[in-house]
This record gives structure tokens, sequence and C-alpha cells, in this order.
């Protein structure tokens, strides 16, 4: 076969074709694209690139960007055979974003929010003192706006290049959050693959609806940490969305490509409109060219993963 040239890479960029890390499938890389990277052969969601969330979740044009500025400093001088300055600047150059968080306001179904997403693609979506305090400021905007609060996590855990800094970010966001909700404010947290660590252990757990994409893994320490800790086999799904949902940890899963309508329909109970009304605004930019040509399909309920694999920064 032709693609064998690329080796033993999952993932080819700039290729035409992809594998799937579930289930091994080759997918056309237009075509996965226009599904917004969810396999079409067993309804794997890959993990999205922040960026393209905000254009599936967004109504069109109306996402505002907030606290572009900010930036992390190397507080520690830490440096693991590269110095995390160093490593801040390459990832800054290699994704084009300044750190693991992308946060603002926005439209969905023309219902306004505040909206923050974790970019896995920057030091593998690791909470450090930007995603912390961005966090912290998307809260208090949305308190003084009076905006219901979406949260989409996507992390490795916290920034271990922040030391003890990165890991205050937890009681940070926890506070911020708090705040919002005792002056009257809604948070929805959708914890997409993967969601582990500080993360998991803090905001994306705390808000008031915790949504999860299918077959997400979400977790505190990783599966093979704690089998080898505690020297049991592992129950079957554990740390998986379903798993989760059948033990009460969420609320809810919600396929891709039903995200919007069903956060379009959380943000409009939550904010006494008319839910019915919200069915009523057009696509985003995003889902209307991939509706035009690719036609979703219906997201299988459980596939059983053969790789289980989140990558830890
Ligand atoms: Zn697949």
């Amino acid at each position: 076969m032709a693609w064998t040239r690329f080796g033993k890479k999952k993932d080819m960029p700039g290729g035409l074709w992809i594998k799937c890390e579930s289930c091994g499938a080759m997918l056309f890389r237009k075509e996965f694209e226009q599904r917004h990277r969810v396999c079409a052969t067993c309804g794997y969601h890959f993990t999205l690139p922040a960026r393209e969330r905000v254009a599936l979740t967004a109504d069109p044009g109306t996402f505002q960007e907030l606290w572009t500025e900010l930036r992390a400093v190397d507080v520690l001088q830490f440096n693991d055979r590269v110095p995390y300055s160093e490593k801040l600047t390459a990832t800054k150059a290699k994704t084009g974003e300044a750190d693991a968080m992308v946060t603002g306001t926005a439209q969905v179904k023309g219902i306004p929010c505040a909206l923050g997403v974790m970019n896995f693609q920057f030091l593998g979506g690791s909470m450090g003192m930007v995603v912390g305090e961005k966090i912290a400021l998307l809260c208090e905007f949305a308190a003084e706006q009076k905006l219901p609060v979406v949260l989409f996590a996507c992390s490795g855990g916290a920034r271990m290049h922040e030391g003890a800094v990165s890991l205050m970010q937890m009681a940070k966001t926890c506070g911020a959050l708090q705040r919002l909700h005792r002056q009257g404010g809604v948070s929805i947290s959708v914890m997409t693959h993967p969601t582990t660590g500080g993360v998991t252990a803090s905001f994306a757990s705390v808000c008031d609806l915790l949504l999860a994409e299918p077959g997400a893994l979400i977790g505190f320490a990783g599966p093979r940490v704690i089998a080898t800790t505690i020297k049991k086999e592992l129950p079957k799904g554990f740390q998986r969305a379903e798993f989760l949902l059948e033990k009460g940890q969420i609320d809810r899963i919600v396929p891709r490509a039903a995200m919007r309508d069903e956060l379009a329909r959380l943000l409009a109970y939550a904010t006494g409109r008319d839910p019915v009304a919200a069915f009523k605004s057009q696509p985003t930019a995003a889902q209307g060219a991939a509706e035009a040509e690719v036609t979703v399909p219906a997201q299988p309920a459980e596939k059983p993963r053969k790789k289980q694999k989140a990558k830890k920064e």
C-alpha cells in the first residue's frame, strides 16, 4: 500500500489519509475534517483543535476573543532537556497559539455566552498560569455581563513546568466558578478526549452541568497508574465517558455533531429563553460546509476501543 512509506506514524500531517486510533480504518483526510474529526466507521471522536471547536460551536462571526495578550512566565527556570521558555517559544511558533486556552464571547444559536476552549495542541492542553487566569477572567466577566459560561476541557492535566503555580490554578478556577455561581451565574463544562489530571480535578468537574463527548477519557490519574497502585484489574470502560455517566459523575454524553444544538438548548433553559427558538437559527459556517458535502452519520452509542491512549504532557 502506498501509505506504508509514511512508516508507523498514526497521523500523517499533510497526508491524504489518516488512520483511526480506535478501529484502524483508513479515513480520507478531507472527509474526516468535514466530519469534524469523527471516525466515519466507528464514531471515535478525535481531539479537536481549539479553533475548530470555536468554529463548530459559535454562530459565524460572533466569537470575540479576549485576553489574547496573556503569556506564561518561566518562574522556576524549569529545564527538562529543553528549557520551558524555549519550549513555549517553539510551541507558539508551531501552533500559532499563545497558550493552551482560547477564551472570549460568542453566540450559540443566537444565545450570548462566555466561551472557553482548551487547546490540546499546545503542550498537551496543560493548565498553567495563563489557562487558569483566562478561566478566572472569563468567570468574572460572565458574572458582570450576566452571561452563561461554557468551558470545553481537553487536557493532560496541570503544567509541570510551572510547578506549584500550575497546581494553584486548580483552586483559582474553582474559586472563580464558585463566585460566579454565588452571583447567580450558570456554567456548563464539556469534557472532551482526553480530560485528565488537575483539569478533571478542578474546573471541568465543578460546573453546573457536566457534558462529555462519546468515548472521552476522563480521569485524574491514568488507568495504568491506578491499576499498578491498587494492584487490581480495572473494570471495563474505566474512565470513559460512558462509564462515568453510568456512575453519575457526568450528566450527559453528547456526540460532536449534536453538541451545538444541545448547548443551545441548555443555554436557553439556563437563561430563561424558549428552548424551541434556539433551533431556528442558521448552522455555523463549519457545520454548513460539512452538511453540504457529507451527511454526518448517527453516532454509535458505545463502541469498544482497541487502544486507549492519552498523551500526557
Ligand atoms: Zn474508527
